[in-house]
């Protein structure tokens, strides 16, 4: 039920080949392993070190690599390409900031995507502005490519780790000059990105592993947090993968990424996605015990978390709600009654809960109006009793490094107690995981600042100046 979930910001790809390979295709089936990190765009651009071709538009992969598009992207003796799947939150959904990025510089022409935010975009842009810089389109990955041209005396590798060094946030990129693919991620590893290897030596980087499975690379290793990596170009090296430490390691990579986010088959930075939810689901059953019949996930987000709430109680896991995976995306009317349709359109409640007490465990609420219609199916298909157990804290604060986590106004927690939610979706009881419990079930350091509001890699300027304004008029008044 995305519309009440998280949303990742976008999802990235680079392929590099000692020789010519079917790259568009290739690529294309990569974004498919990366389509839930993004579902408003997708690009990619494919080159043979003299061409470079750029197709991108708004819709999923499916919808906007035809067959048309993908011709035209399948140029003779292409060996390189980068990929990107976007949610937009930084820049409207317009055409225009679909991704990649290519411009004209002075390192030749360059290519970007991006994964993440940065916190410092606008002033740096202003900064970049006011030296003359011109800017196409709205999202901060355009600032990135602008700070890497401005440097003309530093080679393409250097100019990208001063921009690392000046960027504040949390991001994962892949650029290419078409001779070579960069990837970064930044110091605190914020969004994933990892690096597979082809049979024929090449070199993948994708936000995620099971991107690498789909074009046929083995897994070598994630990229680390403040590092930049490059497949050397030319000369007898050429095809090596070469690593620069551009920043100290601060590794707090985004726990939602674990919670919710990447794909139940993923492993980031050592640490498998679904049995960490497997893990947080039964810490929650240790933290938040309920007495009960059944333990219903909500489909897909709480399945990992309601196996381990299963099998750490007791109770029995049964699928009490079933997801039809064709209602895809629906423009429906947004008045109460019609929404409240869309529920049942995408989820309907299964015979399982009939006279049955039921645990619902979700992986987390960010406005509470979808689960407050998931608890009414169950009511409807006659659940005696609906125990909502969420396997992340309460999400009170905004996220700044690429996660749509919805304004702090509309985010339940940040204006209800968890009795007043429990009362607002109709719960006989409702308990959230605590952020311990997140650290623990994960077992590394993590960025937990939607929960808590500490933000590892800084806030930006304008919501400091904001917070300083307030506490300045609480002391006048
Ligand atoms: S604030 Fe929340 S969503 Fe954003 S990076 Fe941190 S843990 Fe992830």
């Amino acid at each position: 039920m995305r519309e009440d979930k998280p949303r990742e910001e976008c999802g990235v790809l680079g392929l590099w080949s000692p020789e010519p390979l079917p790259v568009a295709d290739l690529l294309h089936l990569g974004l498919f392993a990366l389509q839930h990190r993004g579902q408003e765009a997708a690009g990619m651009c494919v080159s043979n070190g003299q061409e470079l071709v750029i197709e991108k538009d708004l819709g999923l992969v499916a919808q906007v690599f035809d067959e048309a598009r993908m011709e035209r992207l399948r140029i003779p003796a292409a060996n390189l390409g980068i990929g990107h799947t976007r949610y937009s939150t930084t820049g409207s959904n317009l055409r225009f900031n679909a991704q990649p990025l290519s411009v004209r510089s002075s390192k030749g022409i360059l290519a970007i995507a991006h994964n993440g935010n940065f916190i410092n975009a606008l002033q740096i842009r202003q900064q970049l502005l006011e030296h003359g810089a011109v800017f196409q389109t709205t999202n901060d990955t355009e600032v990135m490519i602008n700070l890497i041209a401005r440097y003309t005396q530093l080679s393409l590798v250097e100019a990208t780790a001063r921009a690392m060094q000046e960027l504040l946030g949390g991001f994962s990129v892949v650029i290419t000059d078409r001779r070579t693919v960069l990837a970064l991620r930044d110091r605190n590893g914020v969004r994933p990105l990892v690096i597979g290897r082809l049979p024929n030596g090449g070199w993948v980087f994708a936000s995620e592993p099971p991107a690498l499975a789909l074009m046929g690379a083995a897994f070598v290793r994630d990229v680390r947090p403040g590092e930049l990596v490059w497949v050397e170009p030319a000369g007898p090296s050429r095809g090596e993968l070469r690593s620069w430490q551009v920043l100290e390691p601060r590794p707090t990579p985004c726990a939602f990424e674990w919670i919710y986010f990447a794909r139940a088959d993923a492993v980031l930075d050592g640490i498998g996605t679904h049995p960490a939810r497997v893990r947080m689901g039964e810490r929650l059953a240790q933290e938040a015990p309920a007495q009960a019949d059944v333990v219903v996930p909500v489909p897909d987000s709480g399945i990992g978390a309601a196996i381990g709430y299963a099998r750490a109680s007791g109770i029995s896991f049964d699928f009490g709600l079933h997801k039809n995976p064709y209602a895809g995306r629906t423009f429906i009317q947004p008045t109460q009654a019609m929404r409240d349709l869309k529920v049942r359109l995408k989820l309907a409640a299964t015979p399982a809960v009939a006279g049955k007490r039921v645990v619902l465990v979700d992986d987390s609420i960010v406005r509470g109006t979808t689960s407050g219609r998931i608890v009414q199916l169950l009511r409807d298909a006659g659940a005696t009793e609906v125990h909502v157990r969420i396997s992340s804290p309460p999400i009170r604060f905004p996220c700044y490094y690429g996660i749509d986590t919805a304004a702090r106004k509309e985010l339940v927690a940040a204006t209800h107690t968890i009795e007043q939610i429990r009362a607002l979706i109709g719960a006989d009881s409702l308990a959230f995981l605590s952020e311990q419990g997140v650290r623990e079930a994960i077992g590394g350091p993590v960025c937990l600042a939607c929960f808590n509001g500490q933000y590892p890699a800084g806030k930006p300027e304008e919501e400091m100046r904001k917070e300083a304004l307030e506490t300045e008029g609480a002391s006048i008044r």
